[in-house]
């Protein structure tokens, strides 16, 4: 399986970090070995001085495909959840200044945090899913799906003519304005409305 994931994927977000809004989608990957089940805890990396949550999204495809349709992209996908893209700050700042790839910064062990998923029903409204990110029982977060620049259909679309999507390959799509610092004792939890999803401590 991999990770795929989106990068300033709302506006506010873009903006808090000095980014201009996209034309199209930021995509970039994380490996396998970056995923983090839910209920086990993170270690604080040593090679970062600045670690960064950006709570999001996260779809799980269901069906293999390559050049899908937007109109069809939504038999792509059958689960949903949130998840915390870990990012080293300062390294990606870093990298960016270099003109260097992200990965040291995005796709290290365990930086991609997901939570329980829930099926995704005939009922349910895609374009208005509320999620939050709670730090020490804070509210740090707060998204819903209806802000995202690029929708679920059109990242599945525009994802799909670069790479293969594969039965298990999960989607990041983004996060909402608030990004910030986590420390070793942090505990985080992520909310889809108002259900726990995903609990973890900085350890
Ligand atoms: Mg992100």
């Amino acid at each position: 399986m991999k990770i795929i994931c989106i990068g300033r994927n709302y506006a506010d977000h873009a903006k808090e970090l000095g980014n201009d809004i996209p034309d199209e989608p930021v995509v970039f990957m994380k490996p396998k070995s970056a995923l983090l089940q839910a209920h086990t805890p993170f270690y604080y990396p040593e090679f970062t001085n600045e670690l960064h949550y950006e709570c999001e999204l996260v779809l799980r495809v269901c069906k293999n495909g390559k050049y899908i349709q937007e109109r069809h992209a939504s038999n792509y996908y059958n689960g949903i959840t949130v998840g915390i893209d870990f990012t080293a700050r300062d390294i990606q700042d870093e990298c960016k200044a270099k003109g260097l790839p992200w990965e040291k910064a995005k796709a290290f062990d365990n930086s991609a945090a997901v939570g329980k998923f829930i099926d995704i029903t005939p009922g349910m409204n895609l374009k208005n899913i509320n999620f939050s990110l709670q730090k020490n029982g804070e509210l740090v977060q707060k998204g819903n799906s209806g802000g995202m620049i690029f929708s679920f259909d059109s990242i599945i679309s525009h994802i799909s003519n670069y790479f293969s999507l594969n039965i298990g390959d999960l989607i990041f799509t983004g996060t909402p304005a608030g990004v910030g610092e986590c420390v070793v004792g942090d505990e985080l939890e992520a909310f889809l409305d108002d259900k726990s999803q995903l609990k973890m401590e900085i350890k």
